[in-house]
């Protein structure tokens, strides 16, 4: 692999760097807060501006409202977008339900849904996770049950994150109980405001709330929302989890953080002394800093390997795994850097970095499960990467 960028890409982050230096407000503390509505509002309309510049869907092909961008270009958009804790970018709908939608869609579906999701119109959330069935989603019993034009479906979802903030839901449900479990699966786009689908927030150890659960009491879903064919959802499913990204966004949060810590241990003085000048401070910080820059190469390495037309799975596994984790450490570091001040709210004016290390710290351990946890990662390493026996 070459670690080094083309012109044309170094040139597209330093334009990226411009563009976001430019449109961020001076104050901007970004996404930490992100279960305010200003920062959500920030975001649509910064979702917007990304859509304008082409950079939303830019993977995408023209025809979709795309660039054709390089997986690389495209590792750079989401690693300078996490170091400045920009608000607005879209997962699901430009990484997930697009891509689907271009492999599995109908005309009609991409025709609706593609050029609105490249001009930034629709908010998705995901609804697979069940309380019986995470890691091991095929075993889900929300039952999807054929009626007419439509199906109708009961059950229920958990860790639907955004869902209060979403328009639409991708979700699956059994349509076939009869058959093994893997089998028997159909995948569904919904309205998030669909009669009988019900939000109640789950607010998590940070006190934000950006998760939900989700009941469905008899909604209705017409059947030209179905994706894919009915009772082939899991492949459909599965299919789209080869569209996961590279991981960029976990060395762009840590090199910021390195960064901002660095900062921090430059001003601050203890017990009389600069902590830039303690031996443990500055081996901490330099371990951190060599770390994201590994974290880089795992996510840089997956994106090179995409654009080589591979799927590269163990990689995108151990780079999940190495970045979540890394950002765990180093909220660590950043927590044993500020000692009890760390425990200052945001608001506090004592509070040191604005109270963001204990937010970050808090939120990190979502991150290791999120999205398929670290131990299931590593599994992926184990058997796909080292061929070890399942
Ligand atoms: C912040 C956050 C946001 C999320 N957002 C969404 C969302 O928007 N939509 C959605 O559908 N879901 C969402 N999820 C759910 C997420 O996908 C699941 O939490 C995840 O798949 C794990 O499932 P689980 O929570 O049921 O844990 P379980 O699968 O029950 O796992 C419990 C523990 O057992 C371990 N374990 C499980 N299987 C194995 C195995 N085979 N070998 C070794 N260890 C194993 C796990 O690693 C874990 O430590 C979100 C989760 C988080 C934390």
């Amino acid at each position: 692999m070459d670690f080094g960028l083309s012109p044309e890409e170094e040139g597209f982050r330093q334009e990226l760097r411009a563009f976001l230096k430019k449109e961020l407000p001076p104050d901007w503390e970004g996404e930490d807060e992100e279960g305010s509505d200003e920062i959500w509002a920030f975001g649509l309309q910064m979702r917007k501006r990304l859509a304008q510049k082409g950079w939303l869907a830019m993977h995408w092909p023209p025809e979709y409202g795309g660039q054709n961008a390089s997986r690389i270009k495209q590792a750079i958009f989401v690693e300078e977008f996490a170091y400045f804790r920009c608000a607005g970018r879209e997962i699901y709908g430009p990484y997930i339900v697009g891509p689907t939608l271009m492999l599995y869609g109908t005309p009609e579906q991409k025709a609706y849904f593609l050029p609105r999701i490249a001009r930034g119109e629709i908010t998705w959330c995901q609804g697979f996770s069940e309380p019986g069935a995470g890691s091991d989603l095929a075993s889900l019993s929300t039952r999807a049950v054929e009626d007419g034009d439509d199906f109708v479906i009961n059950g229920q979802k958990i860790w639907t994150s955004y869902g209060h903030r979403a328009d639409w839901m991708f979700m699956l449900a059994r349509t076939d109980p009869n058959v093994p479990k893997h089998k028997g699966i159909s995948y569904f786009l919904l309205p998030v405001k669909t009669p009988g689908l019900e939000l109640r927030p789950i607010v998590n150890m940070a006190s934000v709330h950006s998760f939900n659960e989700t009941f469905f009491t008899d909604v209705r879903v017409a059947k030209k929302n179905l994706v894919g064919r009915q009772n082939e959802g899991w492949y459909v499913a599965m299919a789209s989890l080869n569209f996961e990204r590279s991981g960029a966004e976990y060395p762009g949060q840590c090199r910021r953080l390195v960064e901002d810590l660095a900062e921090y241990a430059r001003e601050t003085r203890r017990n009389g002394a600069l902590l830039a000048r303690d031996p443990v401070v500055r081996n901490k910080l330099a371990e951190r800093a060599v770390e994201a820059q590994i974290s880089h190469h795992l996510a840089f390495l997956v994106a090179w390997l995409q654009d080589k037309g591979e799927v590269p799975d163990r990689e995108a596994a151990a780079s999940k795994v190495y970045g979540t984790e890394l950002i765990q450490r180093l909220a660590n570091t950043g927590l044993q850097l500020l000692g009890p001040y760390c425990q200052l709210e945001p608001g506090d004016r004592w509070a040191p970095m604005k109270g963001r290390i204990e937010r970050i710290w808090l939120n990190s351990f979502g991150r290791t499960h999120a999205g398929g946890t670290s131990e299931v990662q590593r599994l992926i390493v184990a058997t796909r990467g080292l061929g070890l026996p399942r």
